[in-house]
């Protein structure tokens, strides 16, 4: 069963002026359309060839050692970029609402204090790399960075929300000035996900079967 590249819930211009069309023409049809085809051809004749991109993500462990770094690599980038599509919407929607919102409050004081250490991190991850909100399943949220396409998901958390900080992801309209971008990016955030992602963070339970 091969994987196939998602298709956008929106136009390739619908996000403009924050994330041009052609950015998103080579970020979606080139970037992630190659990730989509490396993984495919890396999982042939692995343990993986019918799994879920969440069980090759929570079970990099089981992936043959030559093959390893490469399935690491493009089941992220496959993966991180079907969040970062989600995560956005024409018009975006503002501000948190329901649940996330009053979290995001109580555990960085305010919206503008948690956009704030979001874009520091983001701007701070050296090379290419994510920065994400995440959660655990007891609902304690944080912002972190990581590098390259390594997946939070890998690491047991849960995502509520992702930027790539790539830069593929905003070079042809912002060129060096990732945290303009990064400010930039908050006008297309999709919140209604967002909460819809907390609330479902119970029930991202392996499925596979081993318990993980
Ligand atoms: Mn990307």
């Amino acid at each position: 069963m091969a994987f196939e590249l998602v298709k956008l819930n929106y136009a390739y211009d619908a996000l403009e002026p924050v994330i041009d069309k052609e950015t998103m023409e080579f970020h979606h049809d080139k970037h992630h359309q190659t990730y989509v085809n490396n993984l495919n051809n890396l999982i042939k004749d692995t343990v993986f060839e019918e799994a879920s991109l969440e069980e090759i993500l929570t079970h990099l462990d089981h992936a043959p050692e030559d093959k390893k770094n490469g399935i690491k690599n493009n089941v992220g980038g496959v993966f991180n970029h079907n969040v970062f599509w989600e995560s956005m919407t024409p018009g975006g929607s503002k501000e948190p609402i329901g649940e996330i919102a009053k979290k995001i409050d109580e555990k960085f004081g305010n919206f503008e204090a948690f956009k704030e250490e979001f874009n520091k991190k983001g701007a701070g991850q050296f090379g290419s790399g994510w920065v994400w909100l995440i959660s655990d399943k007891e609902g304690n949220i944080d912002v972190i960075a990581t590098p390259n396409q390594d997946c939070p998901i890998s690491c047991g958390k849960i995502i509520l929300l992702g930027n790539d900080v790539w830069e593929h992801a905003y070079y042809l309209k912002y060129q060096n000035r990732r945290a303009e971008y990064l400010k930039e990016w908050w006008k297309v955030v999709n919140w209604d996900i967002v909460e819809q992602r907390y609330q479902n963070r119970n029930h991202n339970e392996c499925s596979c079967g081993c318990g993980c």
